[in-house]
């Protein structure tokens, strides 16, 4: 085992659908030989769920754009913790598929899915539960919110891409992605 010192990675996902998260664990194997460079903070990966970060974080990837009030907050959370953020996948680059809701009025969609008949069950009405995460008016790209070092795209990116990535930057080259791995869907 490695005496080096090892570097501490956390994950979150936000307006996301852990695609993207599969995709880090579709490595495989490959992991194993991961853990032997980095340590794990919060993250899905390991099902810790706190809302910060447990101090400062060599690494921190985000999956998933900002649609609501929470993401915005974790999302600041990460990048004051973070030396390098990273920018991982379509939703967290451009919006993604969350963002298809940009271009119709967010009160018209949730009255639609909660208050007519082709929505949910007769008699449900907007959630309002003060513990629910105010919903943004449009869903951002989270370079709209703060700082990204890196964007690594992808529907997810594929777990050769998150090899090659983190390979190189745990390498301290700058990740370079070669024929095959770079793509936007
Ligand atoms: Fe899911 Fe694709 Fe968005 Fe990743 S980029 S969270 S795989 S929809």
């Amino acid at each position: 085992m490695s005496t080096q010192k090892k570097l501490r990675v956390a994950t979150t996902s936000l307006a996301g659908c852990f695609g993207c998260h599969m995709s880090f664990l579709d490595i495989d194997e490959r992991l194993i030989d991961l853990l032997e460079l980095v340590e794990f903070d919060r993250s899905p990966l390991n099902d810790i769920k706190r809302c910060g970060t447990q101090g400062p974080i060599d690494l921190g990837l985000i999956e998933g754009g900002v649609c609501n009030a929470e993401n915005v907050l974790v999302l600041r959370e990460f990048r004051k913790n973070c030396k390098i953020l990273v920018a991982m996948g379509a939703c967290a680059i451009n919006g993604g598929l969350p963002a298809q809701r940009n271009h119709l009025d967010l009160r018209s969609i949730l009255e639609a899915v909660y208050e007519t008949e082709g929505g949910l069950a007769r008699g449900t009405r907007i959630p309002n539960d003060p513990e629910l995460p105010l919903p943004l008016n449009k869903v951002h790209p989270i370079h709209e919110v703060v700082k990204i070092d890196y964007f690594l795209p992808g529907c997810p990116p594929s777990a050769d891409a998150i090899w090659q990535f983190l390979t190189d930057l745990l390498a301290g080259r700058t990740p370079h992605l070669g024929h095959g791995l770079l793509h936007y869907d």
